[in-house]
């Protein structure tokens, strides 16, 4: 028998709101509580709990920001010639993708790349902002260490899903690691995203999430048993990145800002997100009317700079925005950068909402629960650290 493993496992926006009214492995999880979400998306939630810093510092936050100078997508043939192509055919889903993955081809990234809804003609503008995979080493964009870098570094045995492979293939590997006589693993990583785009689709409560929840539930106790079979201590931490919000509205923002007269490019530029709205002014006045244009806005409002110091969001050169408009939570843009249709439901509103909230959940004792997102770092660490001092005993 090998000694003592934890599993760190990230399911994607298995928020505390769905898990508290969910039964989710409730003999097995003593101990479930709440823990604070970071201002933004998976993109800037996942670096947070990767590195044990605010966003400030990982500098990830959302995809594209405005540097034309920068811009990858400047000198791209293949985007000038799709910007020929009338819209009602470059804006299909099946036309995006394919497009997405040819643009995605010339680029030579390693991190997740999506296109999303942002047209054409607009990318030229845009810096992409995940070039690099997160969880390999140099992955972060300000060169922060993330927890599977320690791993690396300090040559303790551990695992890490493929975050490109489907959830039922991570749960396999992991399984046949946990079986493999050859490996004492320390820590491991299992991440499993599909959950999202249930909710995404669906909403909560809805059958379908219950029965992917139940899912989960059946899927890791097999694994537990696998792992208890090969390990005398099993430890358990399931986590979240961020919750999920009901939409019950639609808003057309761009139509606003558009009906300033102001010109994208010349007089300011944005980046429509899903629940915010992010502004860069390029000539001296914009911001007047761009903020008289927020003010007839009822359903959102603008991001102070304190807010934004406390969430971590406050970027050195403004690098995500000069002014950030944050819509009411269950308030969805519509359209946006990132989709042209509406959706039941959505992430990225005030992180305090209370449907924002992420979850975690443990099999252990642990005195001291991880309160946010950041804190999920240290005890990763610390984890590892007690396994291999007690593997490493022999
Ligand atoms: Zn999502």
């Amino acid at each position: 028998m090998k000694k003592s493993v934890s599993l760190f496992i990230f399911i994607d926006a298995l928020g505390w709101e769905i898990l508290k009214e969910s039964e989710f492995l409730d003999d097995i999880l003593i101990q479930k509580s709440p823990i604070g979400t970071i201002f933004g998306y998976s993109a800037t939630c996942d670096p947070t709990i990767l590195t044990g810093v605010l966003p400030r510092e990982h500098d990830h936050f959302s995809f594209y920001a405005y540097d034309p100078k920068n811009s990858p997508f400047r000198k791209n043939l293949f985007i000038q010639l799709m910007r020929l192509v009338p819209k009602a055919l470059s804006s299909r889903n099946r036309v995006r993708n394919v497009a997405g993955r040819i643009i995605k081809r010339g680029l030579d990234y390693t991190g997740y790349f999506n296109i999303y809804n942002m047209p054409f003609k607009l990318l030229p503008y845009f810096d992409y902002t995940e070039k690099r995979d997160l969880y390999q080493p140099d992955g972060i964009n300000s060169g922060s260490k993330t927890i599977m870098d320690y791993m690396r570094d300090n040559k303790i045995p551990f695992t890490q899903s493929n975050w490109r492979s489907p959830e039922v293939e991570n749960l396999k590997t992991l399984s046949d690691e946990l079986k493999d006589p050859h490996k004492d693993l320390s820590f491991a990583y299992l991440y499993m995203a599909a959950m999202d785009a249930t909710l995404h689709q669906y909403g909560f409560p809805h059958q379908d999430v219950t029965d992917k929840i139940a899912w989960y539930d059946a899927r890791l106790r097999e694994l537990i048993d696998t792992a208890k079979s090969e390990y005398e201590d099993v430890r358990l931490f399931v986590f979240s990145d961020h919750g999920m919000t009901n939409i019950h509205e639609d808003y057309d923002l761009r139509s606003v800002i558009e009906s300033t007269g102001l010109r994208f490019g010349k007089d300011y530029a944005a980046v429509y997100d899903s629940t915010m709205a992010r502004f860069w002014f390029l000539k001296d006045g914009s911001e007047k009317i761009i903020r008289e244009a927020l003010s007839t806005v009822s359903v959102g409002r603008v991001l102070n700079k304190k807010e934004l110091t406390a969430w971590g969001a406050d970027f050195p050169n403004n690098r995500y925005g000069d002014l950030i408009f944050l819509l009411d939570a269950g308030v969805l843009l519509v359209p946006s950068h990132m989709g042209e249709r509406t959706l039941k439901g959505m992430h990225g509103y005030d992180p305090m909402d209370k449907d924002s909230v992420a979850s975690f959940s443990t099999n252990t004792d642990l005195k001291d629960l991880p309160i946010r997102l950041e804190n999920l770092y240290d005890l990763m660490k610390d984890e590892a650290d007690r396994n291999l001092s007690l593997n490493s005993e022999g």
